[in-house]
């Protein structure tokens, strides 16, 4: 397809996540040739459209997020079904990557409405691609839990995925989320944080969990937006005693039998069961 000509139905647009150059002229034309603007936040859009010189002129701007889903989702759909050409934008980067969208777009599939997207910046494919990780295999989790336990919990299930793992954080939480990394994954494991992509503070800091965790916590919570990339599990091997012993002590200075057990067989790669008896042995000790 070339650039112009917007069809009829939905097009979920990606917008910048920092710069305004990172728009792409799809998305430019698509904005331009929209019969009605749908967006996170009607003043983030317009600032949006007024740096790149698009026009609103009489079309309508509605706000579809979240919280008003209800209200806003049925008036949507109804323009869609009458053939309206539908623009979907996000405050920052890709719609429905941890941004609103979802159910708007899943609604369009189900009428059988045409989706499209014009593709664009997206801070996650942005982080792996600077964080000299694998990426060959990797899967994006959103963000973390915000409580610890929690946190732990889901770290844990993800533990010996083999797959670089993405994540948004706070950097309020980013320094308690790393330590709970370095706990649950090991230490060793190679990270990245990625803070204020293609912004004038753009920054990749590349190290082992323990020392980002160390780091963070000493110079405390970054400024801006951070996103972790965490470097697969190592291939599994034969796993000595005494490494089980030491991980599983770890564990449990901060956690129960039961996470101890859980974090620990998926990190090292042996059965949930073995790891559950020798924590409860070294707990008894
Ligand atoms: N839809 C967006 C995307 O495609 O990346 C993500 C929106 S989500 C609400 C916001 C989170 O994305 C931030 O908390 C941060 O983790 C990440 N993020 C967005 N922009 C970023 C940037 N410029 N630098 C680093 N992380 C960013």
């Amino acid at each position: 397809m070339t650039r112009s000509q917007l069809r009829p139905g939905l097009t979920l647009v990606a917008t910048p996540i920092g710069n305004a150059g990172d728009i792409t002229l799809r998305a430019l034309d698509a904005l331009r040739e929209a019969e009605v603007l749908a967006c996170e936040d009607t003043r983030v859009a317009r600032r949006l459209m007024d740096i790149h010189g698009v026009a609103l002129g009489g079309r309508p701007l509605v706000a579809y997020h979240d919280h008003n889903a209800a209200q806003a989702l049925p008036k949507l759909m109804a323009r869609l079904r009458e053939g309206a050409r539908v623009v979907f934008l996000s405050d920052a980067g890709t719609p429905m990557i941890a941004d609103p969208g979802y159910r708007l777009a899943r609604e369009a599939v189900a009428e059988g409405i045409p989706l499209s997207a014009t593709p664009g910046p997206c801070a996650a494919i942005m982080a792996l691609t600077l964080s000299g990780l694998p990426s060959d295999r990797f899967t994006f989790a959103g963000f973390l839990p915000t409580k610890s336990t929690a946190r732990r919990g889901f770290l844990a299930e993800m533990a010996a995925f083999p797959a670089t793992l993405i994540l948004y954080e706070s950097p309020r939480r980013l320094a308690a989320s790393l330590a709970d990394m370095a706990t649950v994954f090991g230490p060793d494991r190679e990270a990245a944080v990625a803070r204020e992509l293609t912004k004038m503070f753009e920054e990749v800091r590349r190290d082992s969990l323990g020392a980002l965790a160390e780091a963070y916590a000493a110079d405390g919570a970054p400024k801006g937006e951070v996103v972790v990339v965490v470097a697969p599990p190592p291939p599994p091997g034969p796993v000595a005693d005494a490494d089980i012993d030491a991980a599983l002590r770890a564990a449990l200075a901060t956690m129960t039998v039961k996470d101890a057990a859980r974090a620990v067989a998926a990190t090292l790669g042996i059965p949930r069961k073995a790891a559950y008896e020798r924590a409860l042995a070294l707990r008894d000790d």
